[in-house]
């Protein structure tokens, strides 16, 4: 459903993608893991439009969508450092990737609601981003990235850095929330303990 097939990236430093291919079938958590510095963070900007690859295909539902911008390949994604919209609220933030889909806003706001109740965060709408907790912060990435209902979701090490009790908590709650809406994802880490704890399956990036 999605794959990435020998994909091919070089930098003025050299090459850092050598045909490289990792695919996710429906419903599945594929746990990317590699060292820093292996391509793992090149590879997600591929498969999401970020970057251009010097060859290689990127196939969303058997569709090919290398030639596509970004909005169009109906992929989201959460980083490690959210990069939540600071001047919109929680609300606003959710229905980011709406608005970009035209969704009336009567719709959005209902939506924003349903995905806040699904990632725990019931009645946060008008609260500010600057205002909430690490935690807070990342199930409002993933609601926001989950919110156009996009066919794969990319997370580029989402727990990285967190403090040991929240990072365990929120990589079962991720993991959770991904398979209660049945979105394949493509989970980056170089933590094996954390790949082995949210994943189906492993593919290794050396
Ligand atoms: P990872 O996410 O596995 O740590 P990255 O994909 O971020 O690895 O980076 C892989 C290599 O590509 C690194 O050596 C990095 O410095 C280099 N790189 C990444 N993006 C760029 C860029 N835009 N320009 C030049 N070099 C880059
Ligand atoms: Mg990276």
């Amino acid at each position: 459903m999605l794959a990435a097939r020998d994909v091919t990236v070089s930098f003025d430093g050299g090459v850092v993608l050598d045909r490289v291919g990792v695919e996710v079938a429906d419903g599945e958590i594929v746990a990317l893991l590699g060292p820093s510095g292996s391509g793992k963070s090149t590879l997600l900007r591929v498969i999401a439009g970020i970057v251009v690859p010097d060859a290689g295909r990127v196939l969303v539902d058997g569709v090919d969508v290398t030639g596509l911008p970004t909005h169009r390949r109906r992929i989201g994604m959460v980083f490690q450092d959210e990069q939540l919209f600071g001047h919109r609220d929680v609300a606003r933030n959710v229905a980011y990737g709406l608005e970009v889909a035209k969704v009336p806003r009567s719709e959005r706001a209902h939506r924003v609601a349903e995905l806040l109740d699904l990632v725990g965060l019931p009645g946060f709408e008008r609260r500010a981003v600057q205002d909430l907790s690490g935690g807070e912060a990342k199930r409002v990435a993933l609601a926001r990235a989950l919110a156009p209902e996009p066919r794969a979701i990319l997370l580029d090490e989402p727990l990285t850095g967190l403090d040991r009790d929240l990072h365990d908590r929120l990589a079962g709650e991720v993991a959770q929330i991904l398979r209660r809406t049945g979105t394949p994802a493509l989970w980056v880490t170089h933590d094996l303990a954390e790949a082995e704890a949210v994943a189906d399956r492993i593919e290794h990036l050396r």
